[in-house]
């Protein structure tokens, strides 16, 4: 409802391009998750709706290949940009031409850094992200309840975890792994939860560009070079359903197996696979993050500065570029565990059950 009100006043305005057939770049950074893939179809289809045409472009994690997208739709005529960042520090070159050409910016899910030429963020409640991920890891241990209240007698542990964070060019990962370090800290403190491995930094824990198979070779490497004597990982925090897909062959490989001493894992982003992970107990959660909602908002930030409207925002404090602190529309994420999954992701149409093999 919140998406719609930002999209709101911009359907039947007849300047700024509205149904002109004007031009809108959308650049998003990776086809090899299905998120962005839900997003750039999204986003393309409601500016279509306003009658817009869409120049959608991935860059499959290249960098260059981001900065030379979107640098043709400013050639080609963009009225507005909206990009999803691969390294939220490396578009400040080109932001810059586009700035020159009073195109706005609208920064998509991923924050854009270093440049005052990023107008508007539509995002989610990044730093719950973590939190919501780090309490989905203590439910499955029996130790809170999903919002994170605790549970009278809980289990004592202590559990071995090890965690996990995203990519470091992109600043939710420090949203999301410090969101859950402020849930799991004291856990950590009290001898709850042990992180064996000792790497509890976001640099040890940081996997480049979000990929699975990084993330498959470091559990490897933590279970060889933690958990040779026979000790077991209870839980693994893991910040993107990708990541997990990569913790869950490392275990497998491992000789865990389901349902024995199988430890707790987190994920994000309710991919299918991972939803099927979690109705066959591999993965424990995910965050679903409902990327038609974060499309309207997108769309509409756009559509609203194309009109001469001033975007709807909801934070103007927290997402800080190092140059400003740029206006923000923070969407609300969701738990999803196996109990959920047709309510939040069957019941919402984003998944059909047959998707999900139900
Ligand atoms: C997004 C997550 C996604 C990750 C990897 C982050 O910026 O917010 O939803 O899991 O990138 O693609």
């Amino acid at each position: 409802m919140l998406a719609l009100a930002a999209c709101s006043g911009t359907g039947n305005s007849g300047d700024g391009g509205s149904g002109d057939g004007g031009l809108i770049g959308v650049a998003m950074p990776t086809k090899s998750s299905e998120r962005w893939i839900q997003d750039g179809n999204a986003v393309k289809a409601a500016l279509e709706a306003e009658g817009y045409t869409v120049d959608l472009q991935y860059a499959e994690d290249d960098i260059p290949t981001q900065v030379s997208q979107v640098e043709n739709m400013i050639t080609k005529g963009a009225e507005a940009l909206i990009i999803a960042s691969i390294d939220g520090t490396t578009l400040t070159e080109v932001l810059q031409t586009a700035a020159d050409a009073d195109i706005p910016v609208i920064a998509y899910d991923r924050l854009i850094k270093g440049t005052e030429n990023v107008d508007y963020y539509a995002t989610f409640d990044n730093f719950l992200v973590g939190q919501q991920q780090a309490w989905t890891v203590l439910n499955g241990l029996g130790l809170t309840e999903l919002d994170g209240t605790p549970i009278d007698g809980a289990p004592e542990g202590p559990f071995n975890i090890e965690l996990f964070a995203g990519s470091l060019d992109d600043n939710n990962a420090f949203f999301f792994f410090n969101g859950a370090m402020d849930v799991l800290q004291p856990y950590i403190d009290n001898g709850t939860l042990v992180v064996k491995s000792g790497q509890t930094a976001i640099e040890q824990a940081a996997t480049l560009r979000w990929d699975g198979e990084t993330a498959q070779s470091r559990m490897e490497d933590l279970l060889t070079a933690n958990y040779s004597d026979g000790s077991k990982v209870d839980a693994v925090l893991s910040p993107y359903d990708g990541i997990s897909r990569g913790i869950i062959s490392a275990l497998t490989d491992a000789g865990y197996t389901v349902g024995d001493e199988w430890p707790i894992i987190s994920g994000q982003d309710a991919e299918v696979d991972s939803v099927k992970a979690i109705l066959s107990g591999e993965q424990y959660a995910t965050i679903f993050k409902d990327t038609r909602e974060l499309a309207k908002v997108a769309a509409g930030m756009a559509l609203a500065l194309l009109n001469g409207e001033e975007p709807e925002v909801n934070d103007t404090t927290t997402y800080d570029n190092d140059v400003k602190v740029v206006p923000s529309y923070l969407l609300a994420p969701v738990q999803v565990v196996k109990d959920n999954v047709q309510e939040a992701l069957v019941d919402t149409g984003y998944w059909t059950a047959e998707d999900l093999g139900l």
